[in-house]
C-alpha cells in the first residue's frame, strides 16, 4: 500500500493534519492503535486559542465549534483573598479564547475524515516506522490479523507522549528537556451549571484549584493533589469539599455540586525533545512536547505544529520547496518553548510546592501581586494565554 503522508496516531494532531492535507489533495493514511469509541471517551483539553479555532475553520470542521463553542473574553485569578480579572479582549486588541472540548474537536474531525472517505486503520498494532533517513520511508503494522506495509514520502508522528514515533529515533540523535512536578491534577467532569461564566484559577495554601467548563451545563473542576494520590480515595463528596475550601467564599457558596461523570488524576510534566524531526519523520503535538495544563496549551501547541508542517508540505508539493523541510523543527521549537515557559510560569505561580519555604511562598505571592498590579504584567499574561501568533512560512 502507498500514500504520500503516513500519519501515526488519530488524536487531534493526526486528525487535523489529515483533514488539512485531504482538503489540499495530498493523500494521507492514518494508523491508530485504538478504536474511535476509545478515542472519543478521553476527556482532556477544553480551551482553544484563536489560532487553533482559525485552523479548524480552515480545515472546514468548525460548524459545531462556531455554534456551540463559548467565546471567553477573560479569566479570573483568585489569590490572597482577592479575585482579579484578566481582560483578554481588552489587553490583546480584541482576541479571545473559545471553550470547546477536545472530545468535540476530535468528533468533528473524525466525522469529516469519514465523510471525505480518507483511509484510516484503527486497532492497528506493532506500528513501526522504517528507513526515515532515506527517500523511501515506510510503516509496518498489524491489522485484523494481517501484516501491512505502508510506503510513503513522509511520516507524521502524531502518536502522543507514549507513542512509537519518538521512541524510533536513536537516542543519540535527540536531546530531552524535562521537569516532572511533585503533584498532579485531580479532575472531575459533572453535569452541573458552571459556577462562573469565566474560568477561575485559584491559588490557595491547601493547593491550586481550577473552575472550568465544557458547556453551559457541563463543568470541569480540578484540585492539585500529591503525585501519589489514588483516585479511589477521592469520593465525590471529598472532592467537592476540598474544592470549596480552595475557592473564594462567594464562589464556594454558589458552587453547584453533583455526581461526577468522569474523574481522573493527571500527572504534571514539562517535556521537550529536540529536534522534532529525524530524516523524513516529523514529530507533532504530545509526541514532541508536554506542558502542564495550567496554561491550557497542550492541544493548542499540537495545532500549531500541524499548522507548520501543513504549510511546509503545501510548499513542498506545490512549489517544490523541499528546503523548508529542514526548518520544521526550528520553527516549531521557537513557539513550543514560549508555551513551555508560560505553562511552567503559571504552574510555578499558582501551585503549592511541598518543599517551598516561607521565603519562596512570599516570592510566589509577590510575583502574582506584581503581575496583576501592572498593566505590562497583565498584558503579558493575556497575550500568552490567547496564544502567540503562528510564524509565517517563507
Ligand atoms: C489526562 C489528560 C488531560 C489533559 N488536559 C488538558 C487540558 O486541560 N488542557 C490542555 O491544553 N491540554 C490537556 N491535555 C493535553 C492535550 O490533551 C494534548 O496536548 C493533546 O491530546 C495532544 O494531541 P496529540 O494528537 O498530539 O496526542 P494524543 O491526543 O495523545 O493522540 C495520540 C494518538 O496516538 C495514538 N497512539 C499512541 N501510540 C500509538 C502507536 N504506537 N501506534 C498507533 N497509534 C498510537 C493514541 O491512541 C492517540 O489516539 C491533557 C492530556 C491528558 C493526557
Amino acid at each position: 500500500m502507498k500514500t504520500q503522508i503516513a500519519i501515526i496516531g488519530c488524536g487531534p494532531s493526526g486528525l487535523l493534519l489529515g483533514q488539512l492535507l485531504q482538503q489540499a489533495g495530498i493523500d494521507n493514511v492514518i494508523v491508530e492503535r485504538k478504536n474511535p469509541g476509545h478515542i472519543l471517551s478521553r476527556i482532556r483539553a477544553g480551551v482553544l486559542e484563536q489560532g487553533t479555532v482559525d485552523l479548524l475553520r480552515e480545515a472546514g470542521v468548525s460548524q459545531r465549534l462556531d455554534s456551540e463553542g463559548l467565546p471567553h473574553d477573560g479569566f479570573q485569578l483568585a489569590f490572597d483573598g482577592r479575585t482579579e480579572r484578566i481582560d483578554l479582549h481588552g489587553l490583546t486588541g480584541g482576541k479571545h479564547v473559545t471553550v470547546y472540548g477536545q472530545t468535540e474537536v476530535t468528533r468533528d474531525l473524525l466525522e469529516a475524515r469519514d465523510a471525505a472517505g480518507a483511509v484510516s486503520f484503527f486497532d492497528a498494532s506493532n506500528v513501526v516506522p522504517h528507513d526515515m533517513k532515506t527517500d523511501a520511508p515506510y510503516l509496518t503494522f498489524d491489522h485484523e490479523g494481517q501484516g501491512i506495509r505502508l510506503d510513503c514520502e513522509y511520516i507524521a508522528g502524531c502518536d502522543g507522549f507514549h507513542g512509537v514515533s519518538r521512541q524510533s529515533i536513536p537516542a543519540e540523535a535527540v536531546e530531552v528537556f524535562e521537569r516532572v512536578y511533585p503533584f498532579g491534577w485531580l479532575g472531575v467532569l459533572a453535569d452541573t451549571p458552571p459556577v462562573s461564566e469565566e474560568l477561575i484559577y485559584a491559588r490557595h495554601e491547601r493547593g491550586f484549584a481550577l473552575c472550568s467548563m465544557r458547556s453551559p451545563t457541563r463543568t470541569r473542576y480540578y484540585v492539585q493533589v500529591d503525585a501519589e494520590e489514588k483516585i479511589e480515595d477521592w469520593p465525590d463528596e471529598r472532592f467537592w469539599d476540598e474544592l470549596k475550601h480552595r475557592l473564594p467564599g462567594d464562589v464556594a457558596n454558589r458552587l453547584v455540586t453533583g455526581p461526577s461523570i468522569e474523574k481522573s488524576i493527571a500527572p504534571l510534566r514539562s517535556f521537550v525533545v529536540e529536534p522534532m524531526q529525524y530524516g523524513r519523520l516529523f514529530l507533532l503535538g504530545d509526541a514532541a512536547h508536554i506542558v502542564p495544563p495550567t496554561g491550557a496549551k497542550g492541544l493548542n501547541l499540537a495545532a500549531s505544529d500541524v499548522n507548520t508542517l501543513y504549510r511546509i508540505l503545501l510548499k513542498v508539493y506545490r512549489e517544490g520547496r523541499t528546503d523548508l523541510l529542514q526548518r520544521y523543527s526550528e520553527i516549531c521549537l521557537r513557539r513550543v518553548w514560549k508555551a513551555e515557559r508560560f505553562s511552567w510560569w503559571m504552574t510555578s505561580m499558582l501551585h503549592r510546592f511541598p518543599d517551598n519555604d516561607s521565603f519562596s511562598q512570599r516570592l510566589q505571592q509577590t510575583e502574582l501581586d506584581y503581575f496583576v498590579g501592572s498593566d505590562a504584567g497583565r498584558r503579558s499574561i493575556a497575550e500568552n494565554y490567547v496564544g502567540l501568533p503562528f510564524e509565517d512560512i517563507h
